[in-house]
């Protein structure tokens, strides 16, 4: 018995899909110590992080929760809170 094959029938189709009901916690960004790094833009699995000037948020209807923005910023200004639903 063959499988079906799954094809991406367009690109950027990703944006459809709004991945951020996944979430346990949710990144927090304090605009207090930020240093303009962008570390957390290019860290991101998810690339939801944008911003400049001093001033990062996540979309959260694709950020998942990961974590992996706060570990990485140098200067401790993103905290990860408990998703309340
Ligand atoms: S990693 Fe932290 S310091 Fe760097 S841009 Fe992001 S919030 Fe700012
Ligand atoms: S928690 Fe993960 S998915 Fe969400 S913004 Fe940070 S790095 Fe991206």
């Amino acid at each position: 018995m063959s499988k079906p094959i799954q094809i991406t029938t367009k690109p950027g189709s990703s944006k459809e899909y709004k991945t951020g009901s996944w979430r346990t916690s949710r990144p927090v960004f304090k605009h207090d110590t930020c240093n303009d790094c962008r570390i957390c833009v290019i860290v991101c699995p998810d690339s939801c992080v944008s911003g400049g000037d001093f001033k990062y948020d996540a979309d959260l209807d694709f950020c998942k929760g990961c974590g992996i923005c706060a570990h990485e910023c140098p200067v401790d200004d993103i905290d990860m809170v408990l998703e309340v639903k």
